[in-house]
């Protein structure tokens, strides 16, 4: 019999979970809500998006799907490592093996959505823009979405529909999930990381510049009191990236006029404030600062027919540039897993809880953790990697690779990175 899944929630993972089940034949007939608009059709914002970079996890689950991988990478860029750039005008550099692949979060899911639409119609896919998840009802299996569509008549405001599955991939605020608290013995801990962020959308970058801002690498910034800005190139000669600050420190919130935009980036980060047109300084001051949880839970299906995946399961800081990979990473490990129990849905779930858990803990505590953001204990993270680095080239079989080389170049199971370099990880944590 055919089985209906919902799916809420159009990021990477909601759109990339369609395709692996389409393609699974046509046991499924699947709908996909989001509450945004449509990002294909409506006028490309670049207030709230940001530079998303795809590792090797990430890549793994798209190349599974035909097309996908040549899709992506046909709209990214390859970055084969980072420049550090320093205070005193200096840059270090930390070359990539693997190059990682980086791209628009927003074109990321524009992409999958068309290569999804050029493959099905909609005798068995449905798209449900503007549709925000308002309520579920696990024991009636229901959902109800409000109409968030700027014409809506007052009474296309609510719709019910009914589901055999359902999937929230609605990211690190899941509606969904919340409903999960009305089930027996699920816990879930939320936290803030300590750090919000601002998007920075530069012009290309004026020749005439005299500092290192090679293609092909991620660019990034970093002061004393925690705060950094990375930036990357973007296809179309123009750079964009965030600046993350601690939220304690109120000095990016306070900025209040394009002029002290301008001035706080000129001293503190004065390679940035070069690039920054008073446009850029204007519009930067009316985008609010973005605030990022990270999201544990020890459980993520709930009976037989809903299951949590991407964010809405484990979302974590942005430091470790892992969110998106883990999330598409997920859905591959759901593929794998309705192979191993046939489609039986009621098993494939429940194992996703036990062989998902370790590495999602591990990842937020990875992202949390890893990389230091005071200063002292950032000069010993970097003598650390490049020891590691050395050691594994040297004894490949004895020394494991660096703590950003596992993280970054492999998929080696978050849960092993953590057990690897737990002892760096308390130490962070103590601090
Ligand atoms: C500044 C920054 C930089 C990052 N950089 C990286 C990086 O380099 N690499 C990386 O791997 N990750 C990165 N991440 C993390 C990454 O963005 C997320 O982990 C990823 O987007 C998660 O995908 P998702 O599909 O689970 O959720 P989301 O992308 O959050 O998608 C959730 C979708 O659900 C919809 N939705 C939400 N609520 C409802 C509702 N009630 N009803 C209907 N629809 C709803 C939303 O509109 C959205 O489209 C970064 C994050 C930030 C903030």
């Amino acid at each position: 019999m055919i089985k209906k899944v919902a799916i809420v929630g159009a990021g990477a993972s909601g759109v990339l979970l369609a395709h692996y089940l389409l393609r699974r034949d046509d046991r499924y007939q699947v709908d996909l809500y989001d509450r945004l608009s449509d990002p294909r059709i409506i006028e490309f914002s670049n207030a709230r998006t940001f530079p998303i970079s795809l590792t090797e996890r990430g890549m793994k689950a798209l190349g599974r799907i035909a097309g996908l991988e040549t899709a992506v990478r046909a709209i990214g860029l390859e970055m084969s490592g980072t420049i550090f750039h320093q205070p005193n005008g200096k840059t270090r550099v930390k070359s990539r093996q693997k190059p990682l692949v980086t791209l628009d979060r927003t074109n990321l899911v524009i992409t999958l959505l068309n290569e999804l639409t050029e493959q099905y119609d909609n005798s068995r896919l449905n798209l449900h823009f503007d549709r925000v998840c308002t309520a579920v009802d696990f024991a009636a299996k229901t959902i109800t979405f409000q109409s968030t569509a700027p014409t809506s008549e007052p009474t296309d405001t609510d719709l019910t529909v009914d589901y055999d599955l359902l999937i929230g991939a609605d990211g690190a605020r899941s509606v969904v999930r919340s409903y999960f608290l009305n089930t027996e013995l699920f816990e879930f801990e939320q936290k803030y990381v300590s750090t919000d962020y601002k998007s920075i959308i530069l012009p290309r970058p004026d020749r005439a510049l005299d500092f290192n801002l090679e293609s092909g690498k991620i660019h990034s910034w970093r002061s004393d009191d925690g705060t950094f800005v990375v930036l990357l190139h973007q296809p179309d000669g123009s750079m964009s990236g965030v600046i993350l600050f601690p939220r304690l420190n109120q000095e990016v919130a306070n900025l209040s006029t394009p002029e002290q935009v301008q001035q706080f980036f000129h001293k503190r980060f004065p390679e940035v404030g070069q690039m920054m047109p008073a446009s850029e300084a204007e519009a930067f001051l009316v985008r609010s600062p973005s605030r990022i949880l990270t999201i544990r839970c020890n459980r993520y299906h709930h009976g037989d027919s809903v299951l949590i995946i991407g964010d809405a399961a484990h979302s974590v800081s942005p430091s470790i540039g892992q969110g998106c990979n883990a999330a598409l990473e997920d859905v591959a490990i759901l593929d794998e897993l309705l192979d191993e129990y046939a489609d039986n849905w009621a098993e494939a779930i429940a194992q996703f809880t036990l062989r998902r858990q370790a590495d999602a803990h591990a990842l937020v505590e990875l992202g949390d953790y890893s990389f230091p953001s005071s200063s002292g204990l950032f000069i010993e993270f970097v003598l650390r990697e490049q020891l590691a680095t050395t050691l594994h080239q040297l004894f490949p079989d004895r020394c494991s690779p660096s703590l950003s080389e596992l993280v970054f170049e492999s998929s080696v199971p978050y849960s092993e990175i953590l057990d690897a370099y737990q002892g760096w990880i308390s130490k962070v944590k103590k601090r």
